[in-house]
């Protein structure tokens, strides 16, 4: 499902030669795959050329759609199998049952 979504992400977003809006194509929220994506440095042409080697200003081919749709779908897995942070030590309640003389 989120897989799904990825690779249509990446379809309508990404693989064109010329992305619309390309550097500001992927919202930093609303989507799962979309902090995926910028996580993992697939957000938009420019990461993508600098940090996976994928050319600018050419259409990407399926292959090349497939590894990222492979990259964020494995950076999903790990979050959600990732331990959940320590409960943080409630504070102390202050005692109130000593009431502070006044004058
Ligand atoms: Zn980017």
């Amino acid at each position: 499902m989120v897989a799904q979504h990825a690779a249509e992400f990446i379809r309508d977003r990404l693989s064109a030669a010329e992305p619309v809006n390309d550097g500001q194509q992927t919202p930093l929220r609303g989507h799962p795959v979309f902090i995926a994506q910028h996580a993992t440095a697939t957000c938009c042409r420019g990461c993508l050329s600098k940090w996976h080697r994928i050319p600018q200003h050419q259409a990407m081919t399926a292959e090349q759609q497939a590894w990222v749709t492979a990259v964020i779908v494995h950076w999903l897995r790990q979050e959600m199998q990732r331990p959940l942070p320590p409960e943080r030590p409630r504070r102390k309640k202050p005692i109130n049952d000593r009431q502070l003389p006044l004058i």
